[in-house]
Order: C-alpha cells, then sequence, then structure tokens
C-alpha cells in the first residue's frame, strides 16, 4: 500500500464525506475510527430541507450547495451499489397564525424560490420540493467495508500524537468527541428522535398525498424510512449534559407522530439521542488549526451535515492538492483558542 497523504480521524459523516473527496481526487488517505459509539451520524435523520424553522428560512447556501451535495451522494451511490438518497417532499403544516403570515408574506416575495409550492385553497399548510433523505447509517457502513477491505481504516481510537499531525497531515472530524486535545470552541446540543412502526392501518399514512415519498413537519417532523418504518424528531436541548433517550421526549415525540401520521398505533423500535455540534455563529468549520499546519478540523455541522457535509470535504480536497483558500466563512480562527 503506498504511504497516505494525510490522516482522517472520526469516521461519521464528515470523515466519511472526506474520505470519498479524497478517494475521488486521487488523495491518498489513512482513516482512524473506533466504531462510531456516540457519532451523531448514527442518530442524525439525513434530511436536506431546503427550508427550515418557524420562521420559513432558507438552509445557509442551500441555492449553490444542493447540486453538488446531490452530485456526490450519487457519485458514492455509484461506487458502492447500495442507495443512499432518495428524493422527497415536505408538507409543511402551518400550526399558528404567525406561521401563515410568514408564509404568505414570503410567497408574495418570492423568496424561498424554488422550493416553494402552495397548494390549492390552502394558506395553512405548503409543500417544499426537492428535499433529500441520505440514509446515513447505510453510507457509513458500507464505507466502512469498503475501506476496512481496502487496508486504509483502523478501527481504534487515535492518539494525541496522531491528532497533533507532527507525522502526517491529519483533519480531525471529531463532532463532539471530548479529546485532551481539542482546541476547538464547539456547542453542543443534544437531539432525540424515534424509530417507529405503524401498527395498525392510519386514514392520514395510506391514503395521504404521497404516501411513502412525503416527509410531514409541522416543527416536528414525520419521516418514513426507506425500510417501512418512520422517525419523528426531533428535540433541541442546549441544557442536557447527558446522551441517554429521555421519557419526556419519548411522550413529545410520540404526541407528535399521532398528530403528524394519525393514530396508526406507534411502536417504538429504538429512541435515539446525539449531540449536533456548532461554532457559536452557527456556521461549520473547517481548516487547519491557527499556527498549527498539519493539525486540521472538519468539524461544526449542527442540524445540516447532509447538505454541508459535501462541501466541506470539496474544500478540504481542493486545498490539499491545489494549496485552494479556504472560504472566510468556515475559517477555523472563529472558534480555536491558544495554546
Ligand atoms: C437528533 C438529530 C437529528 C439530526 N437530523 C439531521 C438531519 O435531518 N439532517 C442533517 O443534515 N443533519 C442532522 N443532524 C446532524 C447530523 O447528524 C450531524 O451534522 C452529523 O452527523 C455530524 O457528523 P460528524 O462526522 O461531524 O460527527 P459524528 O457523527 O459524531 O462523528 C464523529 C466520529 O468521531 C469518532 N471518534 C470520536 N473520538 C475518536 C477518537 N479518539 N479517535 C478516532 N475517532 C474518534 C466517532 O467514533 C465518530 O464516528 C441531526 C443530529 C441529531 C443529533
Amino acid at each position: 500500500m503506498r504511504q497516505a497523504e494525510i490522516r482522517i480521524v472520526g469516521q461519521g459523516l464528515a470523515g466519511t464525506l472526506l474520505a470519498w473527496a479524497c478517494e475521488a481526487a486521487g488523495v491518498r488517505f489513512h482513516l482512524i475510527d473506533p466504531g462510531h459509539a456516540a457519532a451523531a451520524s448514527r442518530v442524525g435523520a439525513g434530511i436536506i430541507n431546503p427550508v427550515t424553522g418557524q420562521r420559513l428560512v432558507k438552509s445557509w447556501r442551500v441555492d449553490a450547495l444542493l447540486g453538488p451535495a446531490v452530485t456526490a451522494y450519487r457519485f458514492i451511490e455509484r461506487e458502492l451499489e447500495v442507495p443512499l438518497l432518495r428524493q422527497l417532499r415536505v408538507r409543511r403544516e402551518l400550526r399558528t397564525v404567525r406561521e401563515q403570515e410568514i408564509f404568505a408574506q414570503k410567497r408574495r416575495t418570492g423568496e424561498l424560490d424554488p422550493y416553494l409550492h402552495p397548494l390549492p385553497d390552502r394558506e395553512d399548510a405548503f409543500l417544499i420540493e426537492p428535499v433529500f433523505h441520505v440514509d446515513l447509517p447505510r453510507l457509513i457502513d458500507a464505507s466502512r467495508q469498503r475501506w476496512r477491505r481496502r487496508g486504509v481504516l483502523s478501527e481504534r481510537s487515535a492518539t494525541a500524537a496522531e491528532c497533533s499531525g507532527g507525522d502526517l497531515p491529519t483533519v480531525a472530524c471529531l463532532g463532539a468527541a471530548e479529546v485532551p486535545w481539542r482546541r476547538v470552541v464547539l456547542e453542543r446540543v443534544k437531539g432525540e428522535l424515534l424509530h417507529l412502526e405503524a401498527m395498525a392501518g392510519d386514514a392520514g399514512l395510506t391514503r395521504g398525498a404521497g404516501g411513502s415519498d412525503e416527509i410531514r413537519n409541522d416543527g416536528h417532523w414525520l419521516l418514513p424510512l426507506p425500510d417501512g418504518a418512520w422517525a419523528v424528531g426531533a428535540t433541541y436541548d442546549r441544557t442536557a449534559l447527558d446522551l441517554e433517550p429521555s421519557p419526556g421526549s419519548r411522550e413529545l415525540l410520540l404526541a407528535s407522530a399521532r398528530r403528524l401520521g394519525g393514530d396508526a398505533g406507534w411502536r417504538v423500535r429504538a429512541a435515539l439521542a446525539g449531540w449536533r455540534t456548532s461554532a457559536p455563529d452557527l456556521r461549520p468549520v473547517a481548516g487547519w488549526l491557527p499556527g498549527r499546519p498539519g493539525q486540521g478540523i472538519c468539524n461544526g455541522l449542527g442540524s445540516k451535515g447532509a447538505l454541508l457535509g459535501p462541501w466541506l470535504a470539496q474544500q478540504w480536497v481542493d486545498h490539499l492538492r491545489d494549496g485552494r483558500a479556504f472560504d472566510p466563512a468556515v475559517a477555523t480562527e472563529r472558534c480555536t483558542f491558544p495554546g
């Protein structure tokens, strides 16, 4: 095996996409990851929704980033020969008068084009399209098998010396993992979701417009999974210190499933919790740490990892291969402390 040009520490979504971008560009890499025990990418729903939040805003830079993200996932699908990306739509229910006013105003100004699609005779709901779902567990597992076979993956924790990048340029893609050598200030927000099975037939689910290619969203969302099950999510908890699924979130999310999908006899298959990591300004982070040219990071994907990950990975590869500068919006100086 030829010597790696770069070490990637962490094979969650960020590390996986970086490794794929390296592979596509012919940059030799070596990955280290012990197996995702607390990875957000094991939990995250993988939805790419161009219009989010109560204020119905376009996701940051979505017009520029959506097309390249789709191209990147389609490339990986072809290489792995497994389906990873589904095109869906969101039926967004507007629960408050305030939300309906925001919708009416944004419809007039056209600022949510081309994603906003009004429903005939409805002011309290509209469609968002195109929306995508990335099967994150499958992406990570299938990629891991490939790189294990190729001998470019070490299934263990990285050491502090490896992460310092002294011997080999190293990019830490560690999400919320607490490591002693961490010099990046990232905020953590706990998120929970449930995987559900619908045990009883339900009018809303079986006869509703769109069937299984429609996500329903009224602040929480109900997502049809590729295997016929459903996911409902997600909570935001800025104060939590643990990663245990909580009884309160379970009740809240079950109520959301009933509201969005009817009383389908929901059975909880799994309750999942993970950390979202964000820089204080909510923008992602990529580049070398200030004053440490061999020690890089790729992090801060927040709740938009599926959209932002391919862009960050491409920036890394453009930098490594062609010396191109990183976009100033992702600069590491914003959230590192000296040391
Ligand atoms: C409830 C919830 C719902 C979400 N929904 C969505 C969504 O719908 N759409 C979306 O785009 N995003 C969503 N997200 C966010 C998305 O999941 C994250 O942005 C993304 O998974 C972050 O990936 P990451 O690679 O940065 O971190 P992680 O997935 O946490 O990966 C970090 C990796 O580092 C490894 N690691 C840790 N320590 C070491 C060490 N010492 N040595 C080597 N490796 C190590 C871990 O094993 C892990 O694999 C959601 C998140 C949550 C919590």
